[in-house]
């Protein structure tokens, strides 16, 4: 059995030793049978952990994300990456994940405020992050890492460690391993049908699952979701990266999401995951798109049996009644 493995160095500038240079090894095992992948970083264990406690949850004095800590708490990256130590875009700031599962992994906080509930979001909030992100993926690329995954875990729930809401940020050489089959799938969808699947997406403008359209971004509710009150919003203008959109589109993204937050809140959702898929390059096959799910907001779990060993997903809400009241978000 060949047991393969690799292994990525990340450098930060660390705050916790006087801004000193100091790297984390992350190591990447494939597992022999199914070609699947874990990072394994041991340091990740000392992350720091803030719970919800009720309502009233008090604002620790100490979180290295609030406006008052950043500067002084949060690592900078080495000056032949970023010469500032951090990316900053209006009130968001990006600097490297103190601990970090690949060796170009970024945070970037994009409000002052501490806790914000799904309503409250901005879209200059969120635009500015965006905007900053797509600098941390421009430098990313002038290093060859021209693969470019956005994440956001919004709240304990959906799997964040710190309240402050922020987005992650990998960008990599060769994608991970979601980012490299969602490729081949696109790709194979445009041989076999000889249209993208994106412009086939479009059509379901006439469904019950079509939610709203934005300044080139259209929000639908898939056919099959992959987790609670999914939508996909996509770019109709075939941008296929976020490094490809200009001020319009990152408006047209961040107005989007922020609507599709109201719509979640709405309908009883506190928690959520948020991705944002780039190609490198312009192809016909592939559109920018963000895909939002629900994370439970209760004690259960949503992930069990069926879909971490079943590989499928069990669901009680079907696409065309949550996209219904989404929908009303996008009448403006
Ligand atoms: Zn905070």
């Amino acid at each position: 059995m060949k047991l393969e493995k690799f292994s990525e160095c990340a450098r930060i500038l660390d705050p916790r030793k006087g801004f000193a240079e100091t790297s984390q090894v992350i190591e990447i095992r494939v597992d022999p049978l199914t070609g699947g992948i874990s990072r394994i970083n041991m340091a990740r264990e000392l992350r720091p952990k803030q719970e919800i406690k009720g309502l009233e949850t008090p604002v620790p004095p100490d979180c290295p994300f609030c406006p008052q800590n950043i500067d002084r708490d949060t690592p900078k990256f080495p000056e032949d990456y970023v010469r500032e130590g951090r990316i900053k875009n209006g009130g968001a700031t990006i600097f490297p994940n103190l601990y970090p599962l690949a060796d170009l992994h970024g945070v970037c906080v994009f409000t002052g405020a501490h806790k914000l509930d799904l309503d409250k979001f901005s879209k200059e909030e969120i635009m500015e992050g965006l905007k900053a992100s797509k600098e941390f993926f421009r430098i990313g690329t002038e290093r060859g890492a021209i693969y470019h995954f956005l994440g956001w875990n919004h709240m304990p729930n959906a799997g964040a460690s710190i309240l402050h809401p922020h987005f992650q940020l990998i960008a990599s050489r060769s994608g991970l391993k979601g980012e490299r089959e969602l490729f081949e799938a696109c790709e194979r969808y445009w041989k076999r049908e000889g249209r993208s699947y994106w412009s086939d997406l479009a059509e379901e403008r006439n469904s019950e699952r079509y939610v709203g359209e934005e300044g080139g971004i259209l929000w639908v509710a898939p056919w099959a979701p992959m987790g609670t009150y999914e939508v996909i919003g996509f770019s109709t203008q075939r941008a296929s990266s976020l490094v490809a959109l200009d001020d319009g589109g990152l408006e047209a993204l961040s107005e989007g999401i922020v609507r599709i937050l109201k719509g979640l809140w709405e309908l009883g959702v506190r928690a959520v995951n948020m991705v944002v898929y780039s190609f490198p390059e312009s192809v016909e096959w592939f559109s920018l798109h963000a895909r939002v799910m629900a994370r439970p907001s209760g004690a259960t779990t949503d992930k069990a049996f069926l879909e971490i060993y079943g590989s499928e997903v069990g669901l009680t809400a079907p696409p065309e009644a949550y996209a219904k009241v989404l929908k009303s978000r996008f009448r403006s």
